[in-house]
Parts: C-alpha cells; structure tokens; sequence
C-alpha cells in the first residue's frame, strides 16, 4: 500500500521509540479502493504524553481526552495520531463516557464502525483485519463491526455514516445491519443537525444515493418527515411513470454530484403531495407545486443549520424549476438578470434531469434545454448585457443630463429592459438618444 512519505516518517519516529503505530481506518479502505484518502490517520500503542514527547515541538494536544495528538509532518500537515483505546459506556446514543486507553490494537479495532474502516496496516505492509473487512470491501458489503444493534445504539450517528458509506463506496448492507439501520432509526433525533447534515450531503453526492435513499426513506423521514407523504405517491399524469419519490430519486441522481444539485432535485416536487388535485378525467394536476416545494425545503434545510447562501441557492433553483424559459435572446437575458450565470446555469441542469426523470416519451425537451444554453452561452461571449453594470451609460452620465434621486435608478432600469428586450443596442450613443426622448426628456 503506498502511504506518502511524510505519514511514514511519522510512523518510523514512532517504532523507533519502541511503539506500535499503524495506519488505521478511512485511509486503508480507500488505498484498498485506489481513492484518494483525505488523510492519514495513525493509531499508536503510546500513551498521548509519550506520542508528545517523541514528537516535541511538532505535537500539538489537540484531543488529549480521547487519545489524540496531531503531529505536524513535513509539509506542515497535521497527521492524528491516536493512542488505541477502548470506548467506555455510551449513555446518550452519541458518544462514550469516558475512554481507556490498551496497548491492544485488536481491541482498538473493535470500537471501530464498520469492517470496512476497521482495519490496519504498518509500515512492513502487515495487515490487521481481525473483522473481514477486507473481504467485504470486495464484495461490496457494509457490515458492522460486532452487533449492529448494539453498535447503533451506542451511536446512532453510525445509522447515518452506513448510509453514506453505501452511497459513496457504492456498498450493499449486509442483512442484519440494514435491518438494524431501520430499527434504531429514531435515535438519530439525538444526534445534532449539524451531524446529520454533512453526513446526508455526502450521501447525497454518493453514486449509489438513490438506491440508498429508496431503500430507507423512513430513516431520513426521522429528522424530515416532510418527505414520507411522496414515497408511493401516484402522480396519475401521462408525464410521469414514476411515483413521486421514485422520480425525485431518478431526478436527484440524473444531476451532476454538486451538493446544491442535488438537494434541490431531491426536494423540487416535495410540494407536489399537498397541492394534488384530480380533474374530471382523474388525470392529476399539482399547481403551485414549486411554491410549496420551496416552504417546505426552506423548513428542512433551516431545521439542520446549512448555511443561508446555500439554502437560498437551492431554494431558488426550486422556485424555478418548473417555470418554462422560452428559447429567445430575451427571455434568457431576463432569465440571467434574475439569476445571474452560475444560478441559470445550474437551473438548466436541474430542468434537464427533472426531465429524464420522466416518461421517456417526453425525453425530447433535452435539445429544447441544449438550445437554451447555447443561447445563454452566445449571449454571454458575445454582448453579456442582463445587469446595470454591463450598460453601457453610468449613473454619472445620467447625472450629467440633470438625472437626480429614483428618477435616475429608473432610467438606468429603463433602459436595460430596452437593451434586454433587443430595441435598443447596448451602445452609449443610442442609450442617450432614448434619454432626450419621452418619457425622460
Ligand atoms: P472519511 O474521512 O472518508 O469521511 P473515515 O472512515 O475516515 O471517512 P472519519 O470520521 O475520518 O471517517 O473517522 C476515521 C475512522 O474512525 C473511521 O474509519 C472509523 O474507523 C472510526 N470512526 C469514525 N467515526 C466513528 C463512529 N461514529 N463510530 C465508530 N468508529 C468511528
Ligand atoms: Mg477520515
């Protein structure tokens, strides 16, 4: 396995004060799994003070408590390394109270989640996999290290962290820990949103998220029951063969893996359930659908803590998203003046999955889309003129004719709605000449 030499220096400091030290957990999976690991992390049989004196002024004791020192390496990162402990009794479904450390590494592994990240390598290239992780990391299994119920129970986070490690490393639950999964599902209400929210983020970016996600819909119905009433919901449209959830899924999983993308394909018809109606003909109709997908996800997304921009961002692109935008210069300039770029830009992606997520029959609105964004890219590498600062007249020359105060800011807004419109070229010389006429002479 090729660690990088900083992390094996660190590991050779360590032996050679005659510890254990192996590399442990995230990494040894994904170097198995030929994935970048993130970082490196260290697991050591000394104590946290003995790791600080072999290191010195490199250590830093940046989690004493639970065993961890970080070591900066050479290039100035910081490495964990941490003593082997076992973990005490878990009280609150969130953490132990209390540590021990061993001069075990087996019984660290045994605290470790999932066989998968339980595992070890040294700088001989030994291997410690007392749990089979290994081999379930070849058969694509996620399987909890000793008895998932128990294990959730001490944790429910873990509930959260299998999910996403299926959807990521593109894993099928064993048996007993998917059914597990479900079971302690409402310990998850113990666990803090911000938690739960960058687990579900790299859930969703997962290449395997909608098959996780159909999977277990009541476990994320435990922090946003919103989502339950669109699991099974029959659209009864000749558009849709697909139920609500199911397209939601396929719509989600169409987009590229861009956290924003993805939330609001997930989320886009989650006010399609309380706004159906059937008409005589009991075909179904959601008006206002998008108004209410956009209450209900501002709520979930408020109830665990992202951050305001990316909310309104995918808000935004919700409220859009099933507003046509006719294949004209003008209505993708009024299209960019309210969205600006990235935010178009990411709409269109979203419209074009929410499409191939529906009937097949209706699959032709793709080249409508690639239309509109070959519009939108003439317009922006030709004559980009969708807000004030690309007119060509300033509030100075305005204020050079005499223009004062809301007079000003609604000529300047007048004449971008001519140039956005197409009736007057974007052009100082023109621009003045509508000025010396009515209205605003
Ligand atoms: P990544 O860094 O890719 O998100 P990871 O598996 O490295 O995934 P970390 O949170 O970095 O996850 O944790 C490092 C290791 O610590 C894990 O591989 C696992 O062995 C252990 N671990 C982390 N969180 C838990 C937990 N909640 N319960 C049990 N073991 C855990
Ligand atoms: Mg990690």
């Amino acid at each position: 396995m090729d660690m990088p030499e900083s992390v094996k220096k660190i590991l050779t400091a360590l032996e050679t004060a005659g510890y254990e030290a192996w590399c442990v957990g995230g990494c040894v999976r994904d170097a198995l799994l030929n994935r970048a690991p993130e970082d490196w992390d260290v697991t050591t049989s000394a104590l946290p003070e003995e790791t600080m004196a072999v290191f010195g002024e490199r250590a830093l004791p940046t989690g004493l408590k639970h065993g961890t020192v970080s070591v900066r390496d050479e290039n100035g990162k910081l490495v964990e390394v941490t003593t082997y402990r076992v973990d005490g009794a878990y009280l609150d479904h969130r953490r132990p109270e209390s540590v021990t450390f061993t001069r075990s590494i087996d019984e660290d592994l045994a605290r470790r989640d999932f066989t998968i990240n339980a595992m070890a390598v040294n700088l001989r290239g030994e291997f410690r996999d007392p749990f089979n992780g290994r081999d379930d990391l070849q058969k694509k299994v996620l399987r909890c290290v000793g008895d998932p119920d128990k294990r959730f129970q001490e944790d429910a986070l873990r509930i959260l962290r299998g999910m996403r490690f299926a959807a990521v490393l593109d894993l099928e639950e064993d048996h007993d820990t998917d059914a597990a999964m479900d079971r302690n599902r409402d310990l998850l209400k113990e666990i803090a949103p911000e938690r739960i929210q960058v687990e579900l983020t790299k859930l969703l970016c997962g290449t395997n998220a909608g098959w996780v996600l159909e999977n277990h819909p009541t476990i994320l119905g435990v922090f946003w029951p919103e989502i339950l009433p669109m699991v099974g919901f029959d659209q009864r449209n000749h558009h849709h063969c697909y139920d609500v959830w199911q397209h939601s899924l396929k719509a989600m999983m169409s987009t590229p893996a861009t956290p924003e993308l993805r939330y609001a394909a997930l989320l886009h018809d989650i006010g399609k359930p309380p706004t159906f109606t059937q008409d005589a003909n009991g075909v179904g109709h959601f008006y206002g659908h998008a108004n209410v997908s956009v209450e209900l996800a501002d709520a979930m997304l408020q109830r665990l803590k992202y951050p305001t921009a990316f909310r309104e961002r995918v808000t935004r692109l919700i409220a859009w998203h099933d507003r046509s935008i006719p294949r004209t210069d003008k209505s993708i300039r009024r299209a960019l003046q309210a969205l600006g770029e990235q935010d178009l830009r990411l709409l269109l992606t979203l419209k074009r999955a929410d499409n191939l997520a529906q009937a097949p029959a209706y699959h032709t609105r793709q080249q409508e889309l690639t239309e509109a964004e070959q519009i939108l890219t003439t317009i922006l590498t030709t004559a980009p003129c969708f807000t004030l600062k690309h007119l060509a007249v300033t509030g100075h020359d305005l204020l050079h004719l005499g223009y004062t105060g809301p007079a000003l800011g609604q000529a300047l807004n007048h004449l971008l709605d001519l140039v956005i419109d197409g009736e007057v070229p974007n052009e100082r010389g023109a621009l003045l000449a509508c000025l010396r006429r009515p209205p605003f002479s």
